[in-house]
């Protein structure tokens, strides 16, 4: 698959997530609802939420990780189902 974000070459993304990654994949409510704020000014929204419902594709809501693009891993869950991906990672219960 081509990656859709480089982070390298990707000044938005490593100026907004990259500085501070443990704020995304935070269990503390309050972490998790700073990285959701930074997501929604992030340009890079939408292709997150994209390239995150890729990578994932019909997993479990235990197997996803982290906020991406502002939805945690029960709103992503909820989309893939809504969006009729039926992908399970090999290995992966549903
Ligand atoms: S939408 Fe959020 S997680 Fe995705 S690249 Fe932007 S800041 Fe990072």
């Amino acid at each position: 698959m081509t990656a859709l974000i480089d982070p390298v070459t990707d000044h938005a993304l490593l100026v907004i997530c990259q500085q501070d990654p443990d704020l995304w994949f935070s269990n503390l409510p309050s972490d998790r609802t700073v990285a959701r704020e930074l997501c929604e000014e992030c340009p890079l929204q939408e292709t997150c939420i994209r390239v995150a419902l890729d990578i994932e594709g019909g997993a479990a809501v235990q197997h996803r990780h982290g906020i991406w693009g502002g939805l945690d891993p029960v709103q992503r869950r909820r989309l893939a189902e809504e969006t009729g991906l039926t992908h399970t990672p090999e290995g992966e219960a549903a």
